[in-house]
């Protein structure tokens, strides 16, 4: 059995000042049991708990992570803006250089903002989608998560989806009324929508490649009928990037699916492991942002040179040719390497696109909405996830999360993962 001793000292510790002892809920391992491990180290794909068990890590801090832990150059160009100083409030250097690493290389933006994380950055497209219109209501689809921002915490997937609840408390009313949530590749629903609330719908905002509630991936069609609706109506349309950015591919889903987004937000691997997050779009969109405009959005430590530094040198190896076709070949050799010891009745797939992979006990052989996933299932996750711990490899504790594959992980690596995971699925399959 795992030896979890040190971490169950800290976790009883850390109830006594957190909240469930954790600053974050899905880390409480609620869904899947037991302790969560404390992380004490991590390089490349490993990472070391509190009782020195070494495991093959594919949460990768939940995304950011796409170069693995404590990569040699992003540590050290971090090291570098720190012993400049850590903050200044004021305009460095790296701020442009970050932004023209990403404004070059990326057709849909012409401008962009940093803030501090995910959230703070979905918060500020929908204000700017506000502002922009002069209209109210917002469109979100049942399982897109988009931070924990109040009138975007409805159906939203991730811990609420873990945590079995439609949406959280201390929202008003009047907040949730102006968010209209729709089922994912519904394109009747949509419609409806529009026609109920005729000119009073700001955005629809869509995690283009939804990744928080399973990976629910929508067909192409449906990307581009929502931005062919949003232009017809003048609405906008917002790619919330935070996972898809900079994940299957630089330009992330606007890229890769090749639909043009009227405002996108990012995070996660844009700051390197640092807190950032950022949204951008058409100059005519985004002069409508303080102090160009009277769409008001600040921050103390926005754009901060430590993580600016981070994130300038993890893109750059993402800018390296050859480096998303070699990371999607690597989750592709992993998760057929899995699926081979996998019988068609068994009622097991893995979803997966770019490095992103969902392992998910279904018969179905396409899920696209959130109703489609039986909760009933995670029971079965939870003993692939005990399983997979005894044999050292770490997903994120939770059956509605999705695994990430880094550029560190090697050929070892996932072979060592294919014979633990056939292992831990006939356990789990029970
Ligand atoms: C993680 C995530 C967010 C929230 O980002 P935080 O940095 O956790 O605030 C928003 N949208 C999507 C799609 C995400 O995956």
């Amino acid at each position: 059995m795992l030896k979890r001793k040190e971490s169950e000292k800290l976790f009883e510790k850390a109830k006594t000042y957190f909240p469930g002892g954790v600053n974050s809920p899905v880390r409480a391992f609620k869904s899947v049991g037991g302790t969560p491990l404390f992380i004490d180290q991590g390089s490349g794909s490993r990472i070391w708990d509190a009782d020195g068990n070494e495991y093959i890590d594919y949460c990768c801090s939940w995304g950011p992570l796409i170069l693995g832990h404590c990569y040699p150059a992003v540590v050290n160009k971090v090291k570098k803006a720190i012993d400049k100083g850590m903050s200044f409030g004021a305009p460095t250097r790296l701020e442009n250089e970050l932004a023209e690493l990403i404004l070059k290389n990326n057709s849909n933006i012409e401008k962009i903002r940093f803030v501090s994380s995910g959230t703070e950055a979905v918060m500020s497209a929908i204000r700017l989608a506000r502002g922009y219109t002069k209209r109210n209501k917002i469109i979100k689809f049942d399982g897109c998560y988009h931070g924990h921002n109040d009138s975007l915490l409805v159906k939203a997937g991730s811990g609420l989806a873990t945590f079995g609840l439609s949406s959280s408390a201390g929202i008003p009313e009047a907040f949730a009324r102006e968010t209209i949530v729709l089922p994912l590749n519904d394109e009747k629903a949509v419609k409806k929508a529009f026609s109920l609330y005729k000119n009073d719908i700001a955005c629809i905002i869509i995690e283009p490649v939804p990744a928080n509630n399973g990976l629910l991936l929508q067909k192409r069609a449906f990307l581009e009928f929502l931005a062919d609706i949003c232009a017809a109506k003048g609405s906008l349309l917002i790619f919330d990037e935070v996972i898809s950015g900079f994940r299957i591919g630089f330009e992330g889903a606007a890229g890769y699916y090749n639909i043009q987004p009227d405002i996108v937000t990012y995070g996660k691997i844009i700051g390197g492991g640092m807190p950032v997050g950022a949204y951008g779009a058409k100059n005519e969109v985004m002069k409508h942002i303080s102090p160009d405009g009277n769409v008001y959005q600040a921050g103390t430590l926005s754009g901060n040179p430590v993580a600016m530094a981070g994130g300038i040198a993890q893109l750059t190896e993402c800018l390296k040719p050859g480096f998303y076709e070699k990371l999607e070949k690597k989750t592709k050799r992993l998760v057929n390497g899995i699926m081979d010891g996998v019988l068609s009745d068994d009622g097991f797939r893995i979803f997966s696109i770019g490095s992103i992979f969902w392992p998910a006990f279904t018969h179905k052989k396409e899920i696209t909405k959130s109703s489609d996933i039986d909760a009933k299932s995670m029971e079965k996750f939870k003993k692939l996830h005990a399983a997979l711990l005894e044999r050292k490899i770490y997903l994120g504790p939770s059956g509605y999360e999705v695994g990430f594959v880094s550029s560190t992980h090697t050929d070892r690596d996932i072979d060592i993962t294919i014979k633990a995971f056939r292992e831990a699925l006939k356990i789990a399959l029970q």
